[in-house]
């Protein structure tokens, strides 16, 4: 396996991964470094999950060296939530370089982010709305950019940010090196290539399958009005088996302690629920799930584009620190995001695009963890199952109950009657 000096990064780069804990580069971040170092166009299927920020921050923190006055990398992102994400990534990777990093987004006042922008400022990661914004009105000048990074760049498309993107585009320099990183790099994805990119090279690396492979995938076929039942015995019965869990672990750390009584060894037993993610189709009906499952008792929050920016970060952050399990959000909000820890990734709405079931499903069984995901199927949405059957190849199942969870939904419905 290679190394990551052996990619080409300095040692200030390698020393914060190590800090990280990162031994070696994923394969998107081996099979893009050398290209990207070398300055050439670089177009990568690669998504969330499977190293893409890296593969891209890690080259370009190494390409710029000192720092300017002006932004010499910007890095487009379809939603706030990512735009935070990758620049968060941006920070822990140049922590020994002098670089200095901004976020740019909309759904939030102006003037914090013109502040960090009269500053100077080395990687700008932004949403094209409020950019476009901000170059408007003199805010910021791309005219030394030099890299420009294009992340979910189908995503990017899916939500019509194509005149953005021109208009930025436009006020780039020519000669700057282009990335793009997308979940597929055909349609209008490849048009953008076309006339924004030089000969770019080509890199596809299957993260798809993986990720899928250690998800236990669940297709239950529900009716319309009877998925808000279902959803809140499904999410009993993980609670359920949480509380199996939690009573074990909590056994093995009273005998630990018992133990280290007598030995004198640290107790090291940890105790750890893992989080829901319930996709809806629109914001309302997150909001309505979000309602039905308090009624139930059940601890949830919600994000989409009708809450504010500042309610949907620390909304994340609360989500994140483990402070309520269930999170029900919209693709626009919730897709591409990182939280370890997801255990169950519910689809109440089966997606429009099948690509996009791929995107959701993969917020689980991250970081080498297995996942569950289960898709409710009404007949309404029955012709959306084909082209998801189609993208993955599997068969629809019922899902299988543990011995657990079926004694737990059996006692569940014996409380409700
Ligand atoms: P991404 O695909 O950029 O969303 O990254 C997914 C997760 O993998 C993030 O938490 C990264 O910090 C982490 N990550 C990135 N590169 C590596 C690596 N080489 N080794 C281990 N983890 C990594």
């Amino acid at each position: 396996m290679i190394s990551f000096s052996e990619l080409g990064l300095s040692k200030p780069v390698v020393a914060a991964l190590s800090e990280l804990g990162y031994e070696y580069p994923t394969e998107i971040q081996a099979g893009t470094a050398q290209y990207i170092l070398s300055g050439l166009d670089v177009m990568a299927s690669a998504q969330t999950g499977s190293g893409k920020t890296g593969a891209f921050a890690l080259p370009v923190i190494e390409c710029l060296d000192e720092p300017d006055e002006q932004p010499r990398c910007l890095v487009l992102t379809p939603t706030r939530e990512l735009a935070l994400q990758v620049e968060e990534e941006f920070r822990k990777f140049c922590k020994y370089k002098k670089l200095k990093t901004a976020t740019v987004y909309g759904g939030t006042a102006f003037a914090k982010q013109i502040a960090a922008l009269k500053k100077p400022v080395d990687v700008i990661v932004a949403t094209p709305g409020r950019l476009l914004d901000c170059v408007e009105h003199k805010y910021v000048n791309l005219s030394k950019v030099e890299i420009l990074i294009l992340d979910e760049a189908d995503r990017l498309l899916d939500l019509g940010f194509m005149p953005q993107l021109r208009k930025i585009i436009s006020k780039l320099p020519k000669d700057r090196q282009t990335l793009m990183f997308s979940a597929t790099l055909e349609g209008k994805v490849a048009a953008i290539a076309s006339d924004y990119m030089q000969n770019p090279v080509t890199v596809r690396v299957n993260t798809e399958r993986l990720d899928v492979e250690s998800i236990d995938q669940r297709f239950v076929h529900v009716k319309e009005y009877d998925k808000d039942e279902k959803l809140i015995e499904l999410l009993s019965a993980i609670q359920s088996d949480k509380d199996i869990e939690i009573a074990k672990s909590a056994a093995a750390k009273e005998a630990k302690s018992k133990k280290a009584s007598k030995d004198d060894e640290p107790d090291e037993v940890e105790l750890r629920t893992d989080s829901v993610l319930i996709f809806t189709g629109t914001k309302r009906k997150a909001s309505w799930v979000k309602d039905r499952l308090r009624d139930a008792g059940i601890k949830a929050e919600e994000i989409h584009s009708d809450i504010s920016q500042a309610k949907r970060e620390s909304t994340l952050k609360r989500y994140r620190a483990g402070s309520f399990n269930v999170l029900v959000a919209t693709d626009v909000a919730a897709r591409g995001l990182d939280i370890p820890f997801i255990g169950h990734v519910f689809n109440y709405d089966l997606p429009e695009l099948a690509e996009d079931y791929i995107h959701r499903i993969g917020r689980t069984g991250r970081a080498g963890r297995s996942g569950v995901a289960t898709t409710f199927v009404s007949d309404e949405q029955k012709h959306l199952l084909a082209s998801i059957e189609n993208i993955i190849g599997i068969k629809k199942e019922k899902p299988k109950l543990s011995m657990a969870k079926q004694a737990a939904l059996k006692r569940f419905h014996s409380r409700r009657r």
